[in-house]
């Protein structure tokens, strides 16, 4: 049993657990007063690496694998898709590859149900297609896709695209129809070209806000277009870096709370003191950007607990909606229904915590996966 306060309401909580279930919950009348938190695991449903090696690099090993994941889990990041960034044909089939063979564990698959393609059929253009390596950007093909869905064992969650690549319209109708999320990210799409992926069934927006140019139009645009389409679920990175308070603040409201799903989009080099790496650089501030070009970001350099008080910080959020955002909410997105509940019946994937309400931080304590301490 678990004694804690509720993230929801403060007041103190009984977490009954049997076998990886909620059993029970109840309300006691009295409690310490120093309590930790309770809720449910944090899901992030974009995330390439963290702690110094990125999902797609050819030195994860089965152990690197595993040393990632409890990484995660010390942040409270219960769930996660490791998502995998534009590549050639035989890089993607080599990490998912890699992918499938880790979650032959139990507990790593259940912590990794799926991933996330993100790439290779974005814009090839400087700006949108940010940081990617546009060699490597092309026109969708489901025969290809249909390759790399075989070497993740079947496992893609989600995918993002450009809706302007050729062939995207066909392509989205028969992702949508085998139940992968197609999300819209890394391009360049006219109203029409977004209306068509929409009307083929493309369902959300991946860190809307970015992987754009430095400059659009002021009407006439992708952004407004994503923004303003209430059948778009949003995903966006609250890392303070990726969005201005302003627009984080617009996304919320134009979306509504039950529409936006939080991401960390933590680069592999996340987790990692300021300085330069390779092609990148994390700033004293934890900007994370391209050395070369310095205005393009390289993904981000935090863990989603970071996200979570950034974004009660940014937008006046209580703790509870901010971790509903990353819990609750991407579990609906994808479709995981027992998951991101604090409620009998929900799978006992649970952390604690404590919240330092002056400086909106969250400090993970202990951390449950199906029940169990890890
Ligand atoms: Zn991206």
């Amino acid at each position: 049993m678990l004694l804690a306060r509720d993230y929801r309401t403060g007041q103190p909580i009984e977490v009954h657990i049997k076998g990886d279930r909620i059993a029970a919950v109840a309300y006691p009348d009295a409690a310490p007063a120093d309590l930790p938190f309770v809720a449910p695991g944090l899901i992030d449903v974009q995330i390439n690496g963290y702690g110094g090696l990125d999902f797609d690099s050819d030195k994860m090993s089965p152990d690197r694998w595993a040393a990632t994941v409890k990484m995660q889990l010390a942040r409270g990041v219960t769930t996660f898709l490791p998502t995998f960034c534009t590549n050639s044909r035989e890089g993607f089939i080599a990490s998912l590859t890699r992918y499938r063979q880790v979650v032959a564990d139990p507990m790593l698959s259940h912590v990794m149900p799926g991933v996330h393609i993100e790439g290779p059929y974005i814009s090839s253009e400087d700006g949108p297609r940010g940081a990617h390596n546009r060699a490597y950007t092309r026109n969708p093909s489901i025969e290809e896709f249909d390759a790399i869905t075989q070497a993740a064992g079947g496992r893609v969650t989600i995918l993002t695209l450009a809706p302007e690549r050729e062939g995207a319209v066909p392509f989205i109708r028969e992702l949508a129809r085998r139940g992968v999320i197609v999300s819209i990210a890394h391009t360049d799409a006219s109203r029409e070209q977004i209306e068509a992926a929409v009307a083929a069934g493309a369902r959300f927006s991946t860190h809307l806000g970015n992987g754009g140019h430095v400059n659009i139009n002021r009407h006439r645009n992708y952004l407004y277009d994503q923004l303003a389409d209430d059948r778009l679920w949003a995903s966006v990175i609250p890392d303070s870096h990726h969005v201005p308070r302003a627009l984080f603040n617009i996304i919320l409201r134009t979306k509504g709370l039950d529409r936006v799903v939080l991401v960390s989009d933590a680069s592999g080099l996340a987790g990692l003191a300021p300085g330069v790496y390779g092609h990148c650089e994390i700033l004293p501030s934890g900007r994370l950007q391209l050395v070369a070009t310095p205005a393009i970001m390289a993904g981000s350099s935090i863990a989603l607990d970071f996200g979570v008080g950034k974004a009660v910080q940014m937008a006046g959020l209580t703790l509870a909606e901010a971790i509903d955002l990353a819990s609750a909410q991407p579990a609906k997105l994808v479709g995981l229904a027992d998951r991101g509940r604090l409620d009998v019946g929900a799978v006992a994937d649970l952390i604690l915590f404590k919240w330092d309400a002056a400086n909106c931080t969250m400090a993970v304590q202990e951390t449950y996966v199906q029940g169990r301490k890890v």
